[in-house]
């Protein structure tokens, strides 16, 4: 059997909606192949997609923290420029009215 079929009978072997001879075509097929072996721990446990959904979250996170950061820090510099501005500014008026 080849790994076409047994791709597309892996979900339904997991469901165990395939006949007692198909399963053994099947196990025997994934003792021997290493892809569809894999491909059938992958699909088996549906953990690992829900992992990896739960770690794009995370990383849109971060990258959203990370830009608010900039975003935040890059005001702060903003304010701080104009606060030493201004207090230049002042210091030339009291400066003058001297
Ligand atoms: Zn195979």
């Amino acid at each position: 059997m080849n790994c076409y079929l047994i791709e597309e009978l892996l979900p339904l072997y997991i469901e165990g909606d395939t006949s007692t001879g198909t399963n053994n075509i099947i196990a025997e097929h994934l003792q021997t192949c290493e892809s569809c072996r894999q491909l059938y721990q992958e699909m088996k446990e549906p953990i690992t997609l829900i992992q990896t959904r739960d770690l794009m979250p995370y990383i849109d996170e971060k990258e959203e923290k990370r830009k608010f950061e900039k975003r935040y820090y890059g005001k702060l510099i903003y304010r701080a420029s104009i606060v030493f501005g201004l207090g230049y500014v002042t210091m030339i008026i009291l400066y003058w009215l001297k």
